[in-house]
């Protein structure tokens, strides 16, 4: 089965800011198209992010509409498509399923597309990223952009990767799947030579 793999949106695959209200703010980081047309090989590219800016009343919807659209068309500009886009609204103080690092958001992209949450991978450059991973029992790899490298530094989660963006997450998620599915094959025995497992 393929893996998904779930990606924060602000200092993951775009340039951080402080409450992004302008597709004119939209910009991709270094190296995140390339890591992305990888990852892409793995499975479905899914991007899961808390916008509280929405609840706090900082932007609308047609205006993360018209961000997420931008980000999408420099996307695919580079060759790299999105399958969804999970959005948590709501502010931390509203209890909600969805705000990472609650696992609502990427439950819901599990039943929509159909993957395993187990077996995904999740990206991302805070701790809450790292969190949502944790909870659906899935690969976790911190990136040292955006927030990243603070977080590593104060040793706030426990990834079970680093890497400094997402090209490197892109060659360190490879070769773990690569590592995990020579795992899972059975091992060829004396008894049975030149057996090809199935
Ligand atoms: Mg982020
Ligand atoms: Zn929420």
């Amino acid at each position: 089965m393929e893996r998904a793999i779930l990606l924060d949106r602000d200092g993951t695959i775009l340039v951080e800011r402080h409450y992004l209200a302008d597709p004119a703010g939209v910009e991709l980081l270094p190296g995140a198209a390339e890591g992305l047309r990888r990852l892409a090989t793995l499975g479905p590219l899914v991007v899961v992010t808390n916008q509280s800016g929405l609840a706090r009343g900082y932007f609308d919807r047609a205006a993360l509409d018209a961000i997420h659209a931008e980000m999408r068309r420099r996307l695919a500009a580079e060759g790299v498509e999105l399958a969804a886009i999970e959005v948590c609204p709501h502010r931390p103080d509203e209890g909600c399923e969805c705000r990472k690092p609650r696992p609502g958001l990427a439950l819901r992209a599990a039943a929509r597309l159909g993957f395993d949450p187990a077996r995904a991978v999740v990206i991302g450059d805070k701790a809450c990223d790292v969190g949502l991973g944790r909870a659906i029992g899935a690969t976790t790899i911190l990136v040292r952009t955006g927030y990243g490298a603070r977080e590593e530094a104060a040793g706030t989660c426990r990834p079970h990767l680093v890497a400094d963006d997402l090209r490197e997450a892109a060659e360190l998620a490879l070769a773990w799947d690569r590592a995990s599915a020579s795992a899972a094959l059975p091992s060829i025995g004396p008894d049975a030579p030149g057996e090809v497992p199935a």
